[in-house]
């Protein structure tokens, strides 16, 4: 008998946790071929989400991770998966944008294709605000080109994964962690699957904008080094710009005299050179922040309470 671990972050979720749980208690009634184990990762939920979870625990394959504080969805994630002991291990958000239902699907064409991992992606972003859909293609597309890494878009954190995929990803020492890239990044062989996007079965959404946003840049900075080439190339054209300005201004004082250059020249050079260092500092400031995370080795997150 193979052993399924469901892993999902929960943060304020106490609405819709009740649902998700009696969907998985169905989708492993169908499943009956294999053992399970849900682990609920309570990510500093300042609602009743720990009591609700706990209430589930009179059944045995119910586990739950409760953290100190809010330490984000990438800590709970990596926490789960630590904690996950079945030959398969399955990520899922608790609103069900990531339907259970697939999960015999994800199964089978793991075996079916010899794969290491099913993946899924969401082909409609509907019921998202449009600017960030646009946003969010923007984002993966640039990424992509730049880390040289395929992460698709509209792929989701949903996946379940062989136990050696997981241990992969697991034993990435990345602090700052961005999973979707982290799954192409170990490779292994992983199926597609697609559907049309679900809305929240209850509850609001947990991400604002900036917390997207600054995820995105952890992303770009943990990934590539691309953005040290535009502070390059940037750096290069200005300096150039200011030579042959420089030479043209000298051509011109030889020509008609000191007058006809006057001393704006100076202030356009200062602003150029001026701008193009700020930008390499801004730059070289969020390499430097993100090193300065990783070498100081602080733990991803902190447990206060679970039934591991
Ligand atoms: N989540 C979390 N910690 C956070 C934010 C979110 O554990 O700081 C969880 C949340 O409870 C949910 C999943 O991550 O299970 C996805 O969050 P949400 O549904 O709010 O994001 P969206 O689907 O709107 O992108
Ligand atoms: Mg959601």
């Amino acid at each position: 008998m193979k052993m399924l671990s469901l892993v999902v972050p929960c943060f304020n979720e106490e609405e819709v946790l009740p649902l998700l749980y009696k969907e998985l208690c169905s989708v492993a009634e169908k499943m009956k071929e294999n053992e399970f184990e849900f682990i609920f990762v309570d990510d500093g939920s300042r609602d009743k989400t720990l009591e609700v979870i706990k209430s589930f625990t009179e059944d045995r394959r119910v586990k739950y991770i409760s953290f100190s504080r809010n330490f984000g969805k990438e800590a709970a994630m990596l926490a789960g998966l630590r904690a996950a002991a079945g030959d398969y291990v399955a990520v899922m958000d608790a609103d069900m944008q990531d339907p259970p239902s697939m999960l015999p699907e994800m199964l089978e064409a793991i075996n079916r294709e010899n794969a290491d991992s099913a993946a899924t992606r969401r082909v409609s972003r509907k019921g998202e605000p449009p600017l960030r859909s646009l946003f969010a293609r923007l984002f993966y597309r640039i990424f992509n080109k730049s880390s040289g890494l395929d992460v698709k878009s509209g792929s989701r954190d949903f996946r379940l994964m062989t136990r050696r995929m997981k241990d992969a990803v697991v034993a990435l020492p990345d602090k700052e962690r961005f999973s979707k890239a982290i799954y192409e990044w170990v490779g292994f062989k992983t199926v597609w699957l697609e559907y049309k996007n679900v809305e929240r079965a209850a509850g609001k959404t947990k991400w604002s904008f900036k917390k997207l946003f600054d995820y995105a840049l952890t992303g770009v900075v943990s990934f590539t080094q691309s953005p040290l080439k535009i502070a390059e190339v940037l750096g290069a054209l200005t300096f150039a710009a200011g030579a042959v300005w420089g030479v043209v201004d000298i051509i011109l004082a030889c020509v008609s005299g000191p007058e006809a250059v006057g001393y704006q020249p100076i202030i356009v050079t200062i602003l150029l050179v001026g701008g193009a260092i700020m930008l390499l500092l801004e730059i070289l400031g969020r390499y430097l922040a993100q090193m300065f995370k990783e070498v100081k080795g602080r733990p991803e997150y902190i447990v206060r309470d679970t039934n591991i």
